[in-house]
């Protein structure tokens, strides 16, 4: 069974629980890493200068405490193969809906990857209710 890194662990330790929990369960069935959580002025102005996120400090999701976006990629990441990243969100989405019938979250997710521009598989954030 997969397991978490400790640098993954420490990421995930940044995000909603309900991303958490996600998680959680599906790194127990699938191998992903986890890129980013939580992302203070100094890391989102860089990622927003590598063009990795179109926002500036403090208005990503990821700028907010606990984080409420995290950036997950299958591991070993190979990020010319899109139909793994399809495969891991498609995996992530069917568990989060398990989870939310079972109560043991109450959040939707929105995906990166199904943005119609500038996809950002990697990227699951929590939906504005
Ligand atoms: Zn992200």
């Amino acid at each position: 069974m997969p397991v978490f890194s400790a640098r993954s662990l420490a990421r995930l330790e940044t995000c909603h629980a309900d991303l958490q929990t996600v998680c959680r369960e599906l790194i127990r069935q699938y191998d992903f890493c986890v890129l980013e959580g939580h992302r203070g002025p100094v890391a989102q102005q860089a990622a927003f200068e590598m063009g990795k996120s179109r926002l500036q400090y403090p208005h990503s999701a990821h700028n907010k405490t606990p984080s409420l976006a995290v950036d997950i990629a299958p591991y070993p990441v190979d990020w010319n193969d899109i139909s793994r990243f399809r495969e891991m969100i498609i995996r992530f989405d069917a568990l989060a809906c398990l989870l939310r019938r079972q109560g043991r979250i109450s959040n939707r997710f929105v995906y990166g990857g199904y943005w119609p521009s500038l996809q950002d598989w990697p990227h699951i954030e929590i939906k504005e209710k």
